[in-house]
């Protein structure tokens, strides 16, 4: 359902208390590596300053222990970074505490079109355990919320919930970038055009469990690679000699191959693998000619009859989703399963497909593979998007009006 966004509302001289998803990757030296995320939120960002509104930036970064600030996950960095974008436009930072006295003098002290940047709201641990009183003080910063943070929407983190809970009764509206990301998901998951094909991949089968359940008599065919494909094939006796599988997840990986022929859905596992004796570079190559694996060899990628089998399900696609990788893609050869899906997919949407790639690993491949551009919608939010296919809900978007 369509949300209330940021530029439906008035925001001239109120406080703007945005939540964006600046978590943004870095080297060793505090150099930004990637700044997608913050380019992706300035469009709501200008329209709030643009307007003469005051705009409060809050965020968290990486995985903090909760007990108060660390240099090494600043997001002065990340601010730094939003004032060059923003050429002449400063960026006020006022220090350590999210919360503390000088964030709420900064705040009281902003101008009509001004911007401050809070630091990461997880150096709290009341920003993961959603407190009360942690949201009260931040809410307390702002006149109207606005959610800008699409990675961050299946969290019931504090700034996510708690916040938008306390301040029920003043404007909550969407960014445009979540507007974006939910209205593709929505619109290709509700309606998609047919053949609906959907691509599973990653390092676990439990991650994606929940999201085949609900795809299973929803969408034409699901096509399943990465290490989660071995804990499917254990459950149909193969051999995936020291491939990752997951034991414990076997017996609900036998249901699901079940469930699947039993409904219109075609689940497609890998007919034959690439493997290696380990996860490097120099190791020794096997492809397989069947879906089981020798001993002491680990399944890495999909191998050359998988690809053909799914290139041709991709090639007469309406409508692709993709979520996780199809090998160890960081590691070539191991690469090339992942990167010959990812143009097969791009030259389904040529033809017009719409494609979706939802966060996360596979969406960092895309990018890397110089392929981004090829997809019709490129996620910031891995996780949000996965807990879309599961059908379930985002409580942070149900909050907006
Ligand atoms: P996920 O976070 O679940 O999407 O998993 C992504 C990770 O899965 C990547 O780091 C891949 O290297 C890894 N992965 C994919 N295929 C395999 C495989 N066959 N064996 C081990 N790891 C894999």
């Amino acid at each position: 359902m369509p949300r209330k966004t940021i530029n439906q509302i008035e925001v001239a001289s109120q406080r703007v208390l945005m939540r964006v998803d600046f978590n943004v990757p870095m080297d060793d030296s505090g150099a930004i590596t990637d700044d997608r995320r913050i380019k992706l939120a300035l469009p709501s960002i200008r329209s709030v300053i643009d307007r003469g509104g005051r705009l409060v930036l809050m965020s968290h970064r990486g995985r903090p222990m909760g007990n108060g600030y660390e240099s090494a996950l600043s997001l002065k960095p990340a601010s730094d970074r939003l004032g060059q974008m923003l050429e002449g436009v400063r960026v006020i930072f006022p220090g350590e505490d999210c919360i503390g006295d000088d964030a709420r003098k900064s705040v009281e002290a902003l101008g009509d079109g001004e911007i401050l940047m809070l630091e990461n709201l997880r150096f709290h641990a009341q920003e993961k355990a959603g407190e009360v009183n942690f949201a009260t003080r931040l809410a307390s910063f702002g006149d109207i919320y606005c959610n800008e943070a699409f990675g961050t929407a299946h969290r019931s983190d504090a700034s996510m919930v708690t916040v938008p809970l306390a301040m029920e009764g003043k404007p909550r509206v969407a960014g445009l970038l979540l507007q974006r990301e939910l209205t593709f998901l929505r619109e290709a998951i509700e309606h998609p055009k047919r053949p609906f094909v959907v691509l599973l991949g990653g390092a676990k089968v439990s991650d994606k469990i929940g999201a085949i359940h609900n795809l299973i008599g929803n969408v034409d065919t699901i096509l399943v690679g990465g290490a989660m494909a071995y804990t499917l094939l254990q459950a149909v006796d193969h051999d995936l000699g020291a491939s990752l599988v997951e034991p414990d997840k076997v017996e609900e990986a036998r249901r699901i191959i079940e469930e699947a022929k039993s409904s219109m859905t075609e689940l497609l596992l890998p007919r034959d693998h690439v493997c290696g004796k380990e996860l490097s570079h120099q190791s020794p190559v096997k492809v397989t000619d069947g879906p089981d694996i020798p001993d002491d060899w680990l399944g890495l990628d999909i191998g050359p009859l998988t690809r053909e089998a799914y290139i041709k399900k991709i090639s007469t696609a309406r409508t692709i989703i993709w979520n996780g990788p199809m090998g160890v893609f960081e590691i070539p050869p191991f690469d090339e399963g992942t990167n010959q899906l990812a143009r097969a997919i791009v030259s389904a949407t040529e033809s017009g497909a719409i494609s979706i790639v939802g966060g996360g690993d596979s969406a960092a491949a895309v990018e890397a593979l110089g392929l981004a551009n090829g997809f019709s919608h490129v996620s910031t939010g891995g996780g949000a998007s996965l807990h879309m296919l599961e059908g379930r809900k985002l409580l942070s978007v149900e909050l907006i009006d």
